[in-house]
């Protein structure tokens, strides 16, 4: 989870737009194509906000650090704004998209008059319109309404290819109701994407030189099109140049049998599963409403590792939800230990209001959760760091997707998403070579292109 922005493109169409993107890959991905709707109204990416014609927040709700930074971000987008105006420059418009928009659309009216718009996750195909009525009226400031089908349809602008990898959005919304999320309140019920627009979709891709996609879901195995995730991945699997397939988010509950069997017959399927369990104690998993035990979640793992011995998981996990007791909290270490991370991310518990977990009793001391933090991070990091050694010596099929800081440089991803750094020609970029592993750190692997490598990559 990371801020990111799209990138400019090499020449700046007249007028320009800043996107920031808060959360998720699904807000990354929601990114992408707002600039997508936005382009033929003459809108190129900038990456300076000072100079931007537009600037959109792309927001996230998760957690209230999450909200609140969008309100210090808009804070200083006044202070642009007003620095451009001075200057005789033209005015800037502000657009707040995302889950805090559609949680807090009034407020953030109130708490923020820079912003000119506010627009939920599901009315981004109105931008266009939105902005152009914004510009004229300066009315209609909030759009918030949920109709996925809406938005997909209506997002059938041509999608621009940014490099190797790409994300596409197959579902959202989520039916679970977790007690800690706000998401099935911001996003909506579950909403699966028709198989035949996804793989339309995907093909426009792989057109333009994509060769892996990552799927993308709240709830991505609960995809429910024709067949299912594992047939929406086999489908995929047999577009020419699509090398490989990676989904994320998953719920426990809905890794089914035909999920599980496509990781051991497809190969494009990597062996690498993003599957949150975010307590190791029934009690606590009890109160989350996860609908799955500590057993239940290990025994699944089972049986994916059985399918795919090689596989690597990743998870989510939240320290200090409220009831939470130290030996609560053992029990989260506990399977941290069984499972063996090659990576997770983690999170104290914040409360959101409007969720069951807000209002529990027992909530958890910050101090208290902040020493759980550190302590579970301190066990991922060392479980990242022994998988990352344990490759050295192999010989990994790594897919390179950029050039590296160092000259002479490039750098991919093996099929456990590890960044792999390589001394190498750039016209391996969007090929897959294989790579000798030499050297392991936290965050990345080095090795050496193979022989072979040189001769004939895939
Ligand atoms: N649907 C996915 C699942 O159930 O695993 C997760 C989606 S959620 C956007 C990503 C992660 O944020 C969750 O897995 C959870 O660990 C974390 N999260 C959600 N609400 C939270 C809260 N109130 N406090 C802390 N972490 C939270
Ligand atoms: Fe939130 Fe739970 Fe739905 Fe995941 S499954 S999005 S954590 S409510």
């Amino acid at each position: 989870m990371s801020d990111t922005t799209p990138k400019a493109p090499a020449q700046t169409p007249p007028k320009r737009l800043f996107i920031k993107t808060y959360g998720c890959q699904m807000n990354v991905y929601d990114s992408e194509r707002m600039a997508d709707v936005l382009r033929p109204l003459g809108y190129g990416v900038t990456d300076a906000p000072e100079d931007a014609d537009l600037v959109v927040l792309n927001t996230c709700h998760i957690r209230e650090k999450a909200s609140e930074k969008v309100y210090s971000e808009l804070g200083r987008i006044k202070e642009m704004r007003e620095a451009r105006t001075e200057a005789g420059g033209g005015r800037m418009g502000v657009v707040v998209a995302g889950c805090v928009a559609q949680a807090e659309g009034e407020e953030i009216m109130r708490r923020a008059p820079v912003v000119d718009l506010v627009v939920g996750p599901q009315a981004y195909h109105k931008l266009p319109e939105l902005i152009a009525r914004t510009a004229r009226a300066l009315g209609e400031r909030l759009a918030a309404d949920f109709a996925p089908e809406d938005k997909f349809d209506a997002l059938t602008q041509a999608r621009q290819a940014d490099g190797v990898t790409a994300f596409l959005t197959v579902q959202e919304g989520c039916d679970k109701f977790c007690t800690f999320c706000v998401v099935p309140y911001t996003r909506g019920g579950e909403y699966s994407r028709p198989p035949a627009d996804i793989l339309a979709e995907a093909r426009q891709l792989t057109d333009q030189g994509v060769r892996e996609i990552t799927l993308l879901g709240q709830n991505v195995n609960a995809y429910a099109g024709q067949g299912g995730l594992a047939s929406l991945i086999r489908a995929l699997a047999a577009i020419d140049g699509l090398a490989r397939i990676r989904y994320t988010t998953s719920h426990p509950r809905d890794m089914d049998e035909a999920l599980i069997a496509a990781h051991a017959e497809v190969p494009e399927l990597m062996p690498y599963l993003h599957l949150p369990v975010q307590s190791g104690s029934d009690r606590i998993l009890r109160a989350m409403n996860r609908q799955h035990t500590a057993e239940t979640y290990l025994k699944l793992i089972d049986r994916v590792r059985a399918a795919r011995p090689d596989l690597a998981l990743s998870g989510d996990f939240i320290v200090g939800f409220p009831g939470e007791t130290d030996q609560d909290f053992e029990a989260t270490l506990d399977l941290i230990g069984t499972v063996n991370h090659a990576a997770a991310f983690s999170f104290k518990y914040s409360r959101r209001p409007g969720t069951p977990a807000s209002a529990m009793a027992g909530q958890v001391d910050e101090a208290v959760k902040d020493e759980r933090l550190q302590r579970l991070q301190a066990l991922i990091s060392q479980q990242q760091l022994a998988f990352n050694a344990s490759q050295v010596g192999r010989t990994l099929p790594v897919l390179f997707e950029r050039p590296g800081r160092h000259a002479g440089q490039i750098l991919g991803r093996s099929p456990y998403l590890q960044a792999v750094h390589v001394d190498g020609p750039q016209s391996l970029i969007g090929k897959i070579a294989p790579v000798r592993i030499t050297a392991s750190a936290m965050n990345s692997i080095t090795g050496d292109l193979a022989p072979e490598a040189v001769g004939a990559p895939a």
